[in-house]
């Protein structure tokens, strides 16, 4: 199923955008971004490292967690129609993004589709990161396999594996190439953003000692 050719042009590209950024960014990064872009000039830009609250070090605790909850193929093949699936695939993508998809599905329609798992109840909504890290993820393997990814899958572990699927569309990508691109000016321009409109993340922030918004 995996296109060679493409695999090894992505990473010849990927290698190439390090070298001239030196950074590539990950879901990780992009969640930081998310909380705040302004905790991304801290951590990336002016090089503080996160010593307080381990938040985004907690989402891997949980990712290992995760592992041991994957979910019954025979279930997935009946309820979505998969032909085929890779698990844990590492991926690196043409606007310099890298990253690891829990679950590639190759389905019945001729479509492929991110598998996430997450750690957490289903609250009868999807939440925006939730969406952008699929988005993330269908972008890594828009870039790497030759089909098209409408759509993408989050598995509720906290909910008895409740399996939800999320459409994504062109606008989807095109703002995660938006936020690519800003993540990017913050680090390679030393652009100092706006902080998070959301003044409620500001106490959890470990930044919250040096950032004027606070202080
Ligand atoms: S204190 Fe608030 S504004 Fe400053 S980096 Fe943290 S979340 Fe952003």
């Amino acid at each position: 199923m995996m296109d060679d050719f493409n695999i090894e042009t992505s990473e010849i590209i990927h290698e190439e955008i390090q070298e001239q950024t030196g950074f590539s960014v990950t879901a990780s990064h992009l969640l930081e971004y998310l909380f705040c872009p302004r905790f991304t000039y801290f951590e990336y830009v002016l090089d503080i490292p996160q010593h307080e609250e381990k938040r985004f070090k907690v989402e891997v605790g949980r990712k290992i967690h995760e592992r041991a909850r994957k979910i019954n193929p025979d279930y997935l093949r009946k309820k979505i129609g998969v032909k085929d699936k890779q698990s844990d695939v590492y991926l690196s993508g043409s606007m310099g993004i890298r990253g690891i998809v829990d679950e590639i599905l190759f389905l019945d329609d001729g479509t492929t589709s991110p598998l996430d798992y997450k750690y957490a109840e289903y609250k009868e909504k999807i939440f925006k990161t939730y969406k952008l890290q699929l988005v993330f993820y269908a972008q890594l393997i828009k870039d790497n396999f030759n089909v098209p990814v409408t759509r993408g899958f989050i598995v509720y572990t906290r909910s008895k594996n409740k399996l939800i699927e999320v459409p994504i569309q062109q606008k989807d990508f095109n703002e995660l190439e938006e936020i690519v691109k800003n993540l990017l000016d913050i680090i390679q321009r030393c652009r100092y953003p706006k902080p998070t409109r959301y003044k409620r993340r500001c106490p959890d922030c470990c930044y919250r000692n040096i950032c004027e918004r606070t202080i």
